[in-house]
Parts: structure tokens; sequence; C-alpha cells
């Protein structure tokens, strides 16, 4: 019930402080403020309160104009079905009109879902929330009105591959638009109903043949180039290009320095294409070298898997397109920075008391049950959930996986003294950490250190698969981790010495941890001492080879860079390296591990 003149304030703070929207002009709240400001000073405005005042806020914004130049001069309108509603148009193409995008698939709000809509407007009298299904029918009509707009012509396009990559059908649309057309076939018969194979012969076929016409004359994309090269064959197998695509020799794209790179791949040397940038890159910023910029556990991570890997994602900055989030379950990495929030929040408030076993493991798991309540609902906050059912599923599992971490660490017959939880290092000055070779600063955060009688406990909360000790032997990538954390521990905790170092996993039964201890801890951090020196070299060197280990690959981003047998020029080349080279040491290290979770 709240009156206009109170209401679109709020609302204009509310998007000035949290809508992402193209930088102006035209600033379309600005000009609602401005159309608003006059009729919000007279007393009348009081009186449009709730709904009504949000009403009136949409009808008085669908109808602002932002002036751009004068009527009737040529113009292009690029927008949406929605956008184009009642206008009146010379030529309209419509594109995408493929299944599943005309209209969209139908999709839930997550904030709103069609359940709560529903129910809302059962209960709530003129309440007329639109639902998901209702958003289908509304685009469909919206896309008949645009096709409808157009005076001279319509053109309908529909690409078969869509940029996902994946095959999608004609959309209802096209259907639709042939049977309003009723094109005759060969035979001057027309169809009722176009078949998909007329469809396709006499509403495609046109449209295909003339863009291929076009891009005879003149090429309009990469592919149609490239077919253009590949039919202009001089009689010997010979293909001519344009004389621009060699020259300058070494501009981005030219065919000269992409030769270059071929050849690089086929000699046996470990070259520049390789990831070996040598003094050509000494000006790289990169962080482990100085204690001004450390290095943290999960970069050293995926340094040692894949250093190509990490050049491209973590010094290039080379991000793959990020994917839309499950709206059915909490995606990682955001489900194991969920998990580490819940464990943070409960040792910090019960950690000492747990250790001193003050309470029943059935009490300490109701506590963590609301622990992970109350850090769910915050959550909650930033990642969409469709429906009631996810979210309920997502705080079950939430609240399940605490629990098993909560129960390994009562029973893993370790009495401790609490130590702390989530304990820094390398802020704001990168730690020195002694590794083969030299030194290299580390920074990052230990999930758990306490201290039992025989020396500290080292813990790191995991979220993914189990990797056990009997199935997985002592790794780099595995390893690096826990690796590094205990090598740091006794510099935090005044040098006493690391007793056991364990990653925990969440799970039902059985052992949870892979542990380290006596004689298994010593081999693990000589063995850390090595990866990280080997780091620090590749570092040093800017050297940033490939993986030779083709699984790692499998689920990379960067493939479309490396190609498809990036791993295995590596492993020829790497295995041809001289003996001792920081190449061949890379090489030792390589296996065939599963690619751990970000947590
Ligand atoms: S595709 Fe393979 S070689 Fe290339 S960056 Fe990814 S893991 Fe490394």
């Amino acid at each position: 019930g709240t009156p206009l003149p109170k209401l679109w304030p709020a609302i204009l703070a509310f998007y000035r402080d949290w809508c992402l929207i193209p930088p102006p002009p035209p600033d379309a709240a600005r000009s609602l403020d401005e159309a608003l400001r006059e009729v919000s000073a007279s007393s009348i405005a009081s009186k449009l309160r709730g709904r009504d005042a949000v009403e009136y806020l949409l009808a008085t914004l669908e109808a602002l104009r932002h002036p751009h130049g004068r009527h009737g001069e040529p113009r292009v309108f690029i927008g949406t079905g929605a956008d184009a509603a009642l206008l009146r148009f010379r030529a309209v193409r419509v594109m995408g009109a493929v299944e599943g995008v005309i209209p969209g698939a139908p999709r839930e709000d997550p904030i709103l879902p069609d359940a709560a809509r529903l129910w809302l407007n059962e209960r709530t009298p003129g309440c007329l929330l639109a639902t998901s299904a209702d958003r289908v029918l509304r685009e469909t009509h919206e896309v008949f009105l645009a096709a409808t707009a157009a005076g001279e012509r319509l053109a309908v396009s529909a690409a078969r591959q869509w940029v996902d990559g994946t095959e999608h059908e004609l959309a209802g649309a096209m259907l639709e638009t042939a049977v309003a057309l009723g094109r005759p076939g060969d035979g001057g018969e027309r169809e009722l109903v176009p078949s998909l194979g007329s469809l396709r012969r006499l509403y495609v076929g046109p449209g295909n043949a003339e863009r291929a016409r076009r891009d005879a004359e003149q090429p309009a994309t990469v592919r149609s180039a490239l077919r253009l090269v590949a039919r202009a064959d001089d009689g010997h197998g010979a293909h001519a290009v344009h004389p621009a695509w060699l020259v300058p020799a070494d501009a981005l794209l030219s065919l000269s320095r992409l030769r270059a790179i071929a050849a690089e791949r086929g000699s046996a040397e470990l070259l520049r294409s390789d990831g070996f940038l040598g003094p050509l890159a000494a000006g790289l910023a990169l962080p482990g070298l100085a204690a001004e910029r450390g290095i943290s556990a999960s970069a050293l991570g995926v340094l040692l898997a894949c250093p190509h890997r990490y050049l491209l994602d973590s010094v290039l900055s080379f991000k793959p397109r990020e994917e839309r989030l499950s709206l059915r379950e909490v995606e990682q990495p955001h489900y194991g920075s969920l998990v580490h929030r819940v464990v943070e929040r409960f040792f910090r408030a019960h950690g000492e008391a747990f250790c001193r076993r003050e309470r029943t493991l059935a009490e300490w798991r109701r506590i963590a049950d609301e622990a992970a309540d109350a850090c769910f609902l915050e959550f909650l906050r930033e990642y969409p959930l469709a429906g009631d059912g996810a979210v309920e599923a997502q705080r079950q599992r939430l609240r399940r996986e605490v629990g098993y971490l909560v129960r390994a660490e009562w029973d893993s017959g370790t009495r401790l003294t609490y130590g702390n939880v989530e304990v820094s290092f390398g802020y704001p000055a990168a730690v020195p950490l002694a590794v083969d070779g030299g030194t290299l600063h580390v920074q990052g955060f230990i999930d758990r250190l306490d201290r039992a009688t025989v020396g500290l406990v080292v813990r790191d909360f995991k979220t993914g698969k189990q990797k056990a000790r009997e199935e997985t032997d002592v790794d780099p990538v595995v390893d690096a981790q826990i690796g590094l954390y205990a090598l740091v521990a006794p510099g935090l905790m005044g040098g006493e010495k690391v007793a056991r170092a364990a990653y925990i996993y969440p799970v039902a039964a059985g052992d949870a941890e892979r542990a380290f201890e006596g004689a298994e801890l010593e081999d693990l951090l000589r063995r850390a001492r090595e990866w990280f020196g080997l780091a620090r070299e590749l570092l040093a060197a800017r050297s940033f080879p490939h993986t030779a280990d083709a699984k790692r690959c499998n689920y990379c981003a960067f493939q479309a860079v490396c190609g498809t047998d990036g791993a295995a020029v590596s492993q020829r080349k790497l295995a041809a390296a001289a003996p001792s080279s920081v190449a061949a040491r890379f090489a030792a290290i390589q296996r065939a591990t599963e690619a751990d979770d970000a947590d």
C-alpha cells in the first residue's frame, strides 16, 4: 500500500544500486524520474498506492519515447518482438526462428516460481502474475505482431546450428508463416500445411541459394571466405589466398604466422608455441617469485597439472565463456565455498567446545544443521535455485554433507586442542617458502589448524569425490594443497612440527580422510618441496608447457586453443627434452589424475 511519492524513490534507488544496464543514452530511469517528478509532487499522487502505483509506473515507462532523428527518416530498429509491438515497418527480419528460441523454452522464475505465482493469483484479489506458460504464449503473440508489422518485406531466418553448437529444427512460427503464404510447389499445387520437405524446398532453399550467391561475390563470414579459398584450386592442388592474408607476417591472423606456429609444433624442440616463452616474456608479472604477490595452493595445483592452462587462465586471463548456472542444484565452485562458509561458522563458534567434546555427536550435528540453515539462507540471496523443491533438496544436501564432515572429525580418533579455522597466511606479504632450488612466495587459507599431543594437525575440507590413498598415490595435483599447508603450518604456530596432514571428505560411511603422518608425511613434504621447486623454475623461466596427459584436457575449456593433439605433441617433445632440464622434470611428474574441485 505504499503511495507513489514514496514508492518511486525506493524503486529508483534499487535500480541504481542493483541493475546492470548498458550505459546511457538513453537513461530510462532519468527520463522516468523526470516524467514522474511533477506527478509525485501533486496531492493526488498519494492516492496511487501499491499495485496501482506500480501499474502507473509501468504505463508511464512504456509511453516514454527517446527522440532520435526525425520522424519519417529511414531507420533500422533492432529489438525484441515486445519492443516492436504495434509499430509498423517497411521490412522486418525475424532472426533465430528455431524451436526452443521462438518462443523461448519455458523457464521458471527462480525468485517467484510458477507454484508461488498460482498460489498468489488464487488468494489475492486482483492479482494476475504471469507464469512461464503465459510467457511462452506472450512471446508467440509478439512474434506474430512483429511479422505482421512488415509492410513490404518479411524475412524469417533460422540457423540450423545454434551458438552453443547444438542443432535446432525450425520454429513453429516458420510453419505458420508458410501456411499463411501458401506458396505453390513445382507442380503449381498448394499444400494446406506444407511438409518439412516442402518447407525446406520452397522457403528455406531460396534463401540459402541467395546467400550462397552473395557469399561468392563478397564473403561475409570467415566460413564463407574459407570455402572460397578451398574452391580456388589452381589445378595442381594449390590454393591461392588473398595477399592481404599473409602480411604483416607477425599479425595475429596472418597465415604466415599461423604456418610458423604449425611448423613449430611439428619440430622436436620446445618453442614459443609450446609455452616456452623465455626472455620474451620477462616483463610478465607472475605470482610466487616475490613477496609482493604470493601464489596460492589452488594456482600451484593448476600449474603442476598443466602449466599452459595456468598461463592462459591465470596469467593471460583468458576466461572460458561462463555457463548458465544450474537452477536445480548448487554447482561447484559455489557449493564448495558454501560448505566452507558453514564449517567456518560452526568451528569459529564451537571449535573449542567441540574439541573438548562438551556435547554428544547428535547435539553437535543439530548445531551444525542450524549453521547450515543460516548460511544457506544468506546464500540464496546470491544463487538462483528454481522452485521450493530444488531449494529444499539443496538445503538437505548441505546439512547432510556438513554433518558428514563433523562426524568425520569426531570419529578421527585424534584428540585435539582447538587451534583455528580458515587460518590465513601470506597477507599482506607472501610467505617465503624454502623449496628445492630456491624460495617460492605463497599465500592462502588453511581450513583447520589444531594441536594434538604429538604435534600440529592440518586439515583441508573437500566437497568433491573422495581420493583414497589406496586408489590414488601421492600426486602433485591432488596433494599440492595439503603439502603446501603442511609446509607452511610450523611457521604460523611458533615452529611446532606437523604430525598429521589430511583432506577430509564428506562421505556417508567409512574412512573420510586422505591422511599423511609419520614416514608418509615426511615423504609428502619432500615431494612437495620438489614440486614447488619445479613450479618456481617454470615460472622463473617463463616456461608453460602443455600437459603430456591427454586426460587432463578432457574437461578443459582451452582445447580450442591447444588443439585436440596438444597433449600428444607435448608428450613427444617433453620425452625428447634434455635429462634433468625443467621440461624433463615436469614430464616426470605428469600422471593421470582426475581434476580436483576448486575448494
Ligand atoms: S587443453 Fe590440455 S594442454 Fe591445453 S590448456 Fe587445457 S589441459 Fe592444458
